[in-house]
């Protein structure tokens, strides 16, 4: 494996003062930039969670820089030619997952699953539940699992009582590397389910363990690599729409200028979006409105 930039990915719960955030920021922030690493580090007083990259050296440095702050942490890695992020913050939130609602603080690792366990409680009578939203479920997804089809996390505890899910049922739920299952669990539990567990690390802790195995496709990641493979290889199959932002496969060559561009599946389905970009779709669309009003209808 080529191994030009290293990349990883943690959280961590642990009640951060309020008074302490900004001057973390600061020490983190200088940090980060001194070692020329870039992504996105966000603090909230109920903890801590990024994504980041950089030279192997500078990543080995700053997980132990995280861990003098924050304790034991479980770390995801991943590589890649080339940096994921365009550049480097650290930013002080209300949470670090949004699920809208600071009662919900996760403390201790709550009802985990190690990958070996996770995958042997798949072949029980179970429901898989994906927390992730709909533009990444598109891409790939555990074979057993139920698709809450999520715009937004925040729809989580509306799309679970939608699910009807008995209470006492074993339910199993997964999320890209952790986060979003800490509280996910612990809403469900809110609601009076009893039999809850998550998947630790989630699905990058899984692949790195069970590659081409339960997990079908490829897993949405928030960066430049759009997507990893099963070998946790940034994605060779799927770009960015530039029309909608979702990951997409489409090959287009666009009705305007001619490039050829990668499209998402929903908006190849339009013929004024087999463009290249959104400023031609709105130069053929001036040029064809009679056509395009047509079709509206
Ligand atoms: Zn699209
Ligand atoms: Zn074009």
């Amino acid at each position: 494996m080529k191994t030009g930039i290293s990349i990883t990915a943690w959280y961590k719960f642990t009640p951060l003062e309020e008074g302490t955030l900004s001057s973390l920021q600061k020490e983190l922030q200088t940090f980060g930039k001194a070692k020329r690493m870039r992504g996105l580090v966000l603090l909230a007083e109920e903890g801590v969670n990024g994504t980041v990259c950089g030279l192997a050296s500078a990543i080995q440095e700053w997980k132990q820089l995280m861990q003098k702050h924050f304790g034991e942490i479980v770390f995801k890695d991943s590589f890649a030619e080339e940096y994921v992020f365009p550049r480097w913050f650290v930013k002080v939130r209300p949470e670090v997952v949004a699920l809208k609602n600071t009662d919900i603080r996760p403390s201790e690792e709550h009802h985990h699953l190690s990958p070996e366990e996770w995958h042997d409680a798949l072949e029980e009578d179970v429901v898989v539940l994906d927390t992730r939203n709909d533009y990444e479920t598109e891409i790939g997804m555990f074979a057993k699992a139920v698709d809450l089809e999520m715009q937004s996390f925040k729809d989580f505890p509306w799309a679970v009582q939608k699910a009807e899910i008995p209470k006492d049922k074993k339910v199993l739920l997964y999320c890209t590397g952790g986060i979003r299952c800490e509280k996910a669990l612990l809403e469900m539990e809110k609601q009076g389910y009893t039999n809850v567990y998550q998947l630790q690390g989630g699905i990058l802790a899984y692949l790195r363990k069970f590659p081409h195995q339960k997990f079908d496709g490829e897993c949405f990641v928030f960066d430049h690599r759009v997507s990893v493979d099963q070998e946790l290889r940034p994605s060779q199959k799927y770009k960015l729409c530039p029309h909608c932002g979702d990951p997409g496969n489409c090959a287009v060559s666009c009705l305007r200028c001619g490039r050829d561009r990668i499209i998402c599946t929903e908006c190849h389905k339009k013929t004024h979006l087999q463009t290249c970009s959104k400023d031609c779709t709105y130069h053929l669309q001036r040029r064809s409105d009679a056509n395009f009003s047509i079709q509206k209808h």
